[in-house]
């Protein structure tokens, strides 16, 4: 570390609400092999290889995050394992634990997992988030456009390689609402830890409407109707900055992450970069900050390539609003078209 650096470690990024950042999500590709109706456009314009941020400028990016209070990394998509060297990634970013890097963690569709996981594991990976909507095949298929026992595999061979996983579940009206109380049970047996997930405005072709929400109100009448359902207080006061809110069915944990009816921006400790170097300072940020210059100087013979991007990032993230509702009331005031937003789950990676 020269002296430029060693006195920039103490200058953390936080926001104009006090929210120090620590969670870094990467995305480390907008492809993907499903076609989830809730994420991907009808017709995805992939990002040019040539466009992307190579690993090597990723992971001198973490490294310059990290030294800047990110504890925690989580590599996503489009769907990660389908970028050739995402398993050395993680690997590389190993290094970045001596400096406060505390967890390294991937989400993940698991098509790819049967074939990953062992080597995801002996790379360090800490944990995994797998996303699945739904246990019968012929829906899932409706859902993602793929099948689902490479997935149900995938679960099983993370479990078996010993690496920690969370499921996420997007619900739909009209789609997967019915799935509630299936993945919940499933969830118990198999002991492993669900989260619910409210459908966000986020989708490729921005069909979104809320008549499409299954509200976080509507997911809980529906879990009683079987469980025991009981609140875990520490998180029913927003105290911390998980984003799911956190209950007991029949003493076994599950997550809501009710952004839409009941969010938890107040406490949101996230960034984001895309695979081309956009960074976000909320999902729902109208406009990215375009980094892909400063990511590709930094550890060059450039001295001044930590001070700019530095400089850029602190007045960026010091400007992030307070949330969703928040950038959709002024969006409404001023009459700004939201759907002008280019903005995507595919892109950004959840
Ligand atoms: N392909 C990987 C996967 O599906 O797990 C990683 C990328 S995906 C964009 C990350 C997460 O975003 C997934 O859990 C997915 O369910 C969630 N997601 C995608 N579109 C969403 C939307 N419109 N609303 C809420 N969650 C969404
Ligand atoms: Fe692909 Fe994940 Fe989006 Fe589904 S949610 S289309 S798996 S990126």
């Amino acid at each position: 570390m020269n002296m430029m650096t060693e006195l920039k470690t103490e200058a953390k990024f936080v926001d104009q609400f006090g929210r120090g950042k620590r969670k870094l999500r990467i995305s480390v590709t907008d492809r993907c092999n499903f076609k989830c109706v809730y994420c991907m456009p009808e017709h995805p314009e992939w990002m040019k290889k040539h466009d992307l941020l190579s690993f090597e400028q990723l992971y001198h990016f973490c490294d310059f995050m990290v030294r800047r209070g990110i504890e925690s990394i989580r590599i996503t998509g489009g769907e990660p394992l389908m970028r050739q060297g995402v398993v050395h990634f993680v690997a590389q970013l190993q290094q970045l634990k001596k400096l406060g890097l505390k967890r390294i963690s991937m989400t993940t569709n698991a098509h790819y997992l049967k074939q990953y996981a062992q080597a995801l594991k002996e790379a360090g990976l800490d944990d995994l988030n797998i996303s699945l909507d739904s246990l019968d095949a012929h829906q899932f298929k409706q859902l993602t456009k793929k099948d689902l026992s490479p997935v149900l595999e995938g679960i099983q061979t993370a479990q078996a390689v010993g690496l920690p996983i969370k499921i996420n579940s997007v619900l739909m009206k009209g789609m997967n609402e019915d799935q509630i109380l299936p993945l919940a049970r499933w969830s118990v047996e198999e002991k492993i830890v669900l989260r619910f997930i409210e459908f966000m405005p986020l989708d490729g072709d921005r069909k979104w409407s809320s008549e499409y929400v299954v509200s976080e109100q509507q997911i809980l009448d529906s879990l009683r109707t079987e469980f025991a359902v009981t609140q875990q207080r520490s998180d029913s006061t927003g105290s911390t900055s998980e984003p799911a809110r956190q209950y007991f069915i029949d003493g076994h944990p599950i997550g809501i992450i009710s952004t839409i009816t009941n969010s938890f921006c107040g406490t949101c400790d996230r960034v984001r970069l895309t695979a081309q170097g956009e960074f976000y300072n909320c999902l729902f940020a109208p406009q990215a900050l375009n980094l892909k210059t400063e990511i590709k100087a930094l550890n060059s013979s450039e001295p001044l390539s930590e001070l700019s991007l530095h400089a850029a990032l602190s007045q960026y993230i010091w400007n992030k609003e307070y949330g969703f509702h928040a950038i959709e009331q002024r969006l409404k005031h001023q009459s700004m078209n939201k759907s002008s937003r280019k903005i995507s789950m595919h892109i950004l990676g959840g």
